[in-house]
């Protein structure tokens, strides 16, 4: 592991601190007061599983294979019977896989067009700053686009972001026309080679409807610089919000014709992290990237190996 992965393990292990207690941390301890697999046992862990939101069916599907290998193998003290619990876990988060593994990805189409979509106050714009730094770190040239003209403080706020990520940025001048903003940043990033190009946008859900129709014109506006774009529509998702959340993608998905992935922030915030294997599960989107924290580098790539050993780790 080099210096600066050791540093992002040591993040991703931090933030997931509430999530490892109230889940890993409670299981050992029903483990260590009961020693013993019966009804009440398993109802205890049921709650603790529940509880971490990792949803209905997977907690199901846990205890049932914890119940079938205990009753198969016959465990001798707890210190077993907890690395037995452990494994289970472990494999299901596992299951839990991303494509990708770096931020150097394969940006095929250049200017490679990412779209953000998601609710008010989830992480947008934040996100936005963290995954242009990351991008630029890679070796990428990134210009974002100010497409959120619904809050003047929003370009502003987009603006320091790009400062400290030391990208471009195209703001919208005399416009309050979002699909203005998309269409000016994509055709300037055509024209100077550009990278990555990351279209920050509005999210507010007092008229829905509208919102809605203010996305799909974005869409359709940079389709007339560059036919497949965008080439990326990632919904960001506060995991504190738990099912919420997957109905915000379920709406933005119908709206905008499908997603690509989903950036999972807040996860430094929330015990029930748990929510990674659920929005897996249920949305059967991927999990590109998740928050951990507030500061430019809390942005991972999801990566289900690392995310289970922060979890797991003594
Ligand atoms: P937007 O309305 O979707 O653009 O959301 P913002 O980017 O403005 O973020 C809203 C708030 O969430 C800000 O206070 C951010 O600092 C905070 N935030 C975003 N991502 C994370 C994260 O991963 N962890 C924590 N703790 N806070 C975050
Ligand atoms: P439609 O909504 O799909 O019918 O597309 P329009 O042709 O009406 O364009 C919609 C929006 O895209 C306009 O309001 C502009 O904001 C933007 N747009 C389209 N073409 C241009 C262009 O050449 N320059 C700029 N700046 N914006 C454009
Ligand atoms: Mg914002």
């Amino acid at each position: 592991m080099s210096f600066l992965d050791k540093i992002g393990f040591k993040k991703l292990k931090d933030g997931l601190f509430k999530t490892k207690d109230n889940l890993v941390g409670k299981v050992n301890r029903l483990v260590n007061a009961r020693g013993i697999i019966d009804d009440e046992f398993l109802s205890e862990l049921e709650e603790i599983l529940i509880s971490s939101d990792i949803g209905f069916d997977t907690a199901e599907a846990l205890i049932g294979n914890i119940k079938e290998r205990t009753q198969r193998d016959k465990y001798t003290g707890q210190e077993e019977l907890n690395s037995l619990i452990n494994d289970e876990l472990k494999k299901v988060f596992a299951e839990t896989t991303s494509e990708f593994s770096t931020f150097d990805f394969n940006t095929g189409s250049k200017p490679y067009i990412i779209m953000i979509v998601g609710v008010n106050g989830v992480g947008k714009t934040t996100s936005i700053g963290k995954l242009a730094y990351n991008f630029k770190n890679a070796g990428k040239s990134v210009l974002i686009g100010s497409a959120d003209t619904f809050r003047a403080a929003a370009n502003d706020q987009l603006e320091i972001w790009a400062k400290r990520a030391g990208v471009e940025i195209i703001q919208s001048t005399n416009t309050s026309d979002p699909a203005s903003v998309a269409f000016d940043t994509v055709k300037s990033a055509a024209a100077k080679n550009t990278d990555v190009v990351i279209i920050d946008t509005a999210g507010r859900l007092h008229n829905k409807a509208h919102l809605m129709e203010e996305l799909k014109k974005i869409k359709r506006v940079m389709q007339k610089v560059i036919p497949d774009a965008p080439h990326e529509i990632f919904i960001v998702i506060d995991s504190t919000t738990g099912q919420n959340g997957l109905n915000q993608a379920k709406e933005f998905s119908n709206a905008l014709g499908g997603l690509t992935g989903i950036i999972l922030t807040k996860l430094d915030g929330t015990a029930k992290g748990g929510i990674v294997l659920k929005i897996n599960r249920e949305m059967n989107l991927p999990v590109r990237f998740i928050g951990v924290g507030e500061q430019i580098d809390d942005l991972q790539v999801f990566d289900s190996k690392s995310f289970v050993e922060a979890m797991f780790e003594k």
